[in-house]
């Protein structure tokens, strides 16, 4: 069975977040965000919270075992049954292999990974206004958004490659304003107004 089952990918500061609450909106399909979750589990210094805080906070992937039962637990709740929007997840090959496992065994599967391509420049420019605006501690350090871009390319680029050959990407051109990169990505999906 296919459901609204949509993936958003994108380099940190991509507006990704942004754009898939709007979507997600749209849609009526809860928005499952991996930074937001991992940010709550941080805040409310829970066992999940206290693996995956150091990692965080130097812009690395928090480990595979921690993520990804995380995922699993999340996508097997009554509230994605008519779909989902999954965000920051996967960013790895490997986390990729283990969604489709994981969709596998709910028979279900992608309709559409959303691209939300920027340049590096633009990239370092929006997080550091981000910094500024939410305050968010993984912001603010310019090593650390270094190290965030240098993950995001190493190692959770390669995803798009994994999903290619399935043809549900989607590449979204990511420059311009909020409204903008949103119309785009609703004509890609084919559900304009
Ligand atoms: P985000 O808000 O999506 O940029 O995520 C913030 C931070 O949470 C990342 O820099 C990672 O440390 C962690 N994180 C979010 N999603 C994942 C994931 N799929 N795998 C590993 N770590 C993640």
């Amino acid at each position: 069975m296919t459901g609204k089952n949509y993936l958003i990918f994108g380099p940190p500061g991509a507006g990704k977040g942004t754009q898939a609450v709007k979507l997600a909106q749209l849609f009526s399909i809860p928005h499952i965000s991996t930074g937001d979750m991992f940010r709550y589990h941080i805040k409310n210094n829970t066992p999940l919270g206290q693996k995956a805080k150091s990692f965080s906070d130097r812009g690395a992937l928090v480990p595979d075992e921690v993520t990804i039962g995380m995922v699993k637990e999340r996508l097997n709740r009554d509230d994605v049954k008519g779909g989902f929007l999954l965000d920051g997840f996967p960013r790895s090959v490997p986390q990729a292999e283990a969604l489709d496992a994981i969709l596998n065994e709910l028979t279900i599967s992608l309709v559409a990974v959303i691209n939300v391509a920027v340049s590096d420049d633009e990239v370092r420019q929006r997080l550091s206004k981000r910094a500024e605006i939410e305050g968010r501690a993984d912001d603010a350090d310019p090593k650390v958004i270094q190290n965030r871009i240098d993950t995001y390319k190493n190692q959770s680029e390669p995803c798009l490659n994994y999903y290619r050959p399935h043809n549900i990407v989607q590449d979204i051109d990511g420059m311009g304003t909020i409204d903008q990169v949103f119309e785009r990505i609703k004509l890609g999906l084919g559900s304009a107004d």
